[in-house]
């Protein structure tokens, strides 16, 4: 999958030099097969990930305005089973936040063992928003990529799988979606002036997106930058990452639950013999 993946701090990376288009070759049909079976698969990993507590996911959604982070959750859910999934959206701090430091309200909202939590924005914007808009002294802002890489850290040593995609659109994309939100009385509830003005920092976040893919990627914590003018393949590239980073733990889980199965058998052999053998009435 060509997606540009980013598994080591210090590598620069320019927005512009990737494309915001899926590559040549690669059919919506094609695309539409293979998202299929990854979902398949992601579903079958999730049940085992959620009999087995010793791994839980975290899938961190970044992008513009209208890059498409809602359909993102929308496709990532709908594979999974609802019972372990939690979704969690971050908007403008509350006062509450405000007066505790930035990881505050985002570290309770971590997954559980076994669970899979989704990021609709997250800690980045307090290296992303608060740089473009001053919201903080630039000291500060910028002692935050270390903050949230040993925070990162920290969630992958208790077994979390951290997953982090920035939804790559155009200038032209987004321009034209926003657009279509204002003529589609459906979408129009979506309808932010805010959206408009951000627009007017494009290259501002530009720069505070490389600077967060080049200071926060771990190989135990990686940033994918997704091709997001379309979403058939934009799904498709997120469900294959996510699939891809389970993959390697499975036979772990397999073994736990075999494990976790001959204790449970083994308690109850234990438990009849206790009873003489009969089953109690
Ligand atoms: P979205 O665009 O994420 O789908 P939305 O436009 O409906 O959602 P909200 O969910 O209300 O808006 O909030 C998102 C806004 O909150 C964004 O403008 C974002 O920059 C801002 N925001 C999120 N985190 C922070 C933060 N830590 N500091 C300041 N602003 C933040």
């Amino acid at each position: 999958m060509p997606a540009a993946r980013f598994d080591e701090s210090g590598r620069k990376v320019r927005l512009s030099d990737i494309s915001t288009d899926p590559p040549d070759g690669v059919t919506k049909e094609e695309a539409a097969n293979r998202f299929e079976s990854l979902n398949q698969e992601m579903f079958r990993l999730q049940e085992l990930m959620w009999g087995a507590r010793l791994n839980s996911v975290l899938v961190v959604l970044q992008g513009r305005d209208a890059a498409g982070k809602d359909g993102s959750i929308k496709h990532v859910v709908g594979a999974l089973n609802p019972r372990g999934v939690n979704v969690v959206s971050f908007g403008v701090p509350t006062t509450e936040e405000r007066e505790h430091d930035f990881l505050w309200r985002v570290h309770r909202h971590a997954p559980r063992r076994g669970e899979f939590a989704i990021f609709n924005r997250s800690h980045y914007e307090d290296v992303l928003v608060a740089r473009v808009h001053d919201l903080v002294p630039k000291p500060l802002w910028k002692a935050r990529y270390g903050h949230i890489s040993d925070f990162e850290e920290l969630l992958a040593e208790h077994g979390t799988i951290v997953l982090k995609f920035f939804l790559h659109i155009s200038k032209k994309e987004q321009e034209k979606r926003l657009l279509e939100r204002e003529r589609d009385p459906s979408t129009a509830w979506k309808l932010n002036v805010n959206d408009w003005k951000e627009r007017e920092h494009w290259d501002d976040y530009t720069d505070a997106y490389e600077s967060v893919i080049e200071k926060c990627s771990a190989r135990h914590a990686p940033w994918y930058v997704v091709p997001a003018d379309s979403k058939w393949y934009r799904n498709l590239v997120i469900a294959e990452a996510v699939t891809a980073a389970m993959r390697p733990y499975k036979q772990a889980w397999l073994d736990k639950l075999d494990a976790d199965g001959a204790e449970g058998r083994r308690a109850l052999a234990e438990h009849r013999r206790g009873h003489g053998g009969r089953e109690e009435d």
